[in-house]
Order: C-alpha cells, then sequence, then structure tokens
C-alpha cells in the first residue's frame, strides 16, 4: 500500500527530518490474510524513545504523539502518520548510524511455473495513464536481465495471474497489492486508489513498479518483513522497494541484484 499525507505540518515534519519537503508519498502491502505476515519487528527500538526522537525532531510536544500499534505508526497532533519503521530510520541517520535500506523478501516466492510469465490484466476502467504507467512498468521489470522473471499484459481477465483493478478510500494510501501465496502463485491483485489520480506519470510509473515488485514477493527496503536478501547492499534508499515513493528513476544496483538474487536465470 502507498501513503500519500499532504498538508503543512506534513512539510514541516519532513523538513525537521530531513526529507524533501512536499508530499509525503509511502508505501506498504498486504499479504492475503494477516496470519501470514511475519511478526511486526520494525520497532526494535522502544516506542518511548522514538516519540522522544520524533517531538525532538519535529517540535511538536510528546503529549500529541500517540503510538498506534495496530498501524505500526505514530500519530502527530492527531492527523500525521509516519511509520515505526521511518521514525526508526530517521532516529538511526540522526545517530550517525546508517540508515537502513535493505532488500527483503517475501517468505513465499513465486515459483517457476508462474514467475517467467506473470500474467497482468488491466481492468477497463483503469484510466489511461494508469495504465500507461502499468505497461511501463512491465517493461521496467522484463529489462532487468539475469533473471528469469518475466511480466506480460494479457487481454482476457480470465488468463491473468494478477488483476490490475480501481478502488477508492478516502484514505492517504495510493495502491496497494498482494503478496505471494504459499501455492506459488504471484499475489493477484493491484488495486489503484482513484483519490490520487492526480499523481504526476513519473510517480504513478514508481508506484507500478512498486508494487509490482509486492507481486512477485519483495517486501520494503526500509522494513524488516521477510526474510533479508543475502549479498544486497545494506544501503539502498533510492530502492523502489523503499516505502518512500520518489519519481521514476529506475532501479537502484540493490534492486537489480535482488531480483537476479531471488529468481537467477
Ligand atoms: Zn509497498
Amino acid at each position: 500500500m502507498m501513503k500519500s499525507i499532504l498538508s503543512r505540518k506534513v512539510v514541516g515534519l519532513h523538513k525537521a527530518l530531513g526529507l524533501a519537503a512536499g508530499a509525503a508519498l509511502m508505501f506498504s502491502c498486504e499479504s492475503k490474510s494477516k496470519e501470514e505476515m511475519a511478526p511486526n519487528s520494525a520497532s526494535a527500538v522502544p516506542v518511548a524513545e522514538l516519540t522522544t526522537f520524533l517531538a525532538t525532531s519535529t517540535g511538536v510536544k510528546a503529549g500529541d504523539i500517540v503510538y498506534n500499534e495496530a498501524q505500526k505508526s505514530f500519530i502527530l497532533e492527531g492527523d500525521v502518520l509516519i511509520t515505526a519503521a521511518d521514525a526508526q530510520e530517521r532516529m538511526a541517520a540522526s545517530t550517525g548510524r546508517a540508515a537502513q535500506g535493505e532488500q527483503w523478501r517475501w517468505n513465499y516466492l513465486v515459483s517457476n511455473t508462474y514467475v517467467t510469465n506473470i500474467d497482468y490484466f488491466i481492468n477497463a476502467d483503469v484510466p489511461a495513464d494508469w495504465k500507461t504507467a502499468t505497461r511501463a512498468s512491465i517493461t521496467n521489470w522484463n529489462a532487468v536481465n539475469g533473471t528469469k522473471l518475466f511480466l506480460r499484459e494479457v487481454t482476457s481477465s480470465s488468463a491473468a495471474d494478477v488483476v490490475v483493478n480501481l478502488g477508492y478510500a478516502d484514505e492517504n494510501w495510493i495502491a496497494r497489492a498482494y503478496l505471494p501465496y504459499s501455492n506459488g502463485r504471484p499475489g493477484n491483485t493491484v488495486t489503484i486508489n482513484t483519490k490520487y489520480n492526480y499523481l504526476s506519470a513519473s510517480y504513478k510509473e514508481f508506484t507500478m513498479t512498486h508494487e509490482m515488485g509486492h507481486i512477485h514477493g519483495l517486501t520494503h527496503t526500509n522494513q524488516t518483513q521477510g526474510v533479508f536478501i543475502t549479498g544486497t547492499p545494506t544501503t539502498d534508499a533510492n530502492s523502489v522497494m523503499n516505502a518512500t515513493v520518489l519519481p521514476w528513476q529506475g532501479f537502484t544496483t540493490g534492486d537489480i541484484k535482488a531480483v537476479q538474487t531471488i529468481y537467477p536465470q
């Protein structure tokens, strides 16, 4: 799932945290069932310590910072969310430790039967610019060398492994996707929140490339969900699988190494 927060408070928060001012766009993702999710390890730093860090770095009073366990997020002044993982990363960066940005994979991967031809069907009602972003994202993944991973667009939903569809929620997520299943099938749905149709083409392409990463089993580089992919860089801040979205500028070497490692040719 990709989250967007658009408020003046967030601009201030992100300046304070050393991030680019503007929209804070964050992803998260879902598995088929919550029971399949890995135990939360995003908040190894105690909540109280992170609360103090957020108060100090943002100027928001500690009493106005609440930790929501269900969302694994801090809520500042009632309406600004920051994930525990992000808070922890910012805290680590500010204290001189290396910022996390490592490649992680879901506990289940796509089996050989499906990974060489993951078939995407784009619902007819998906807006043209999201369709363009979806097709560009398929091309992005297929351009990675040294991996058997291959995605295709199909014209029939019944033949598809993955359906790209629309949803609407007055919430701060832009798109979300399922992770692979225990039977080796890829995640089966990417849902786009039409609330964010206004995003520029570059953000849409980053979003769809990110969501496809979830479909074939990559989790977030700035969290610790699933299994660390050995041999990938320990710092990968511009990874497409980072929870903070960027304008699309291509894969990092870590992104490429991750997919080559989990799906070698
Ligand atoms: Zn995500």
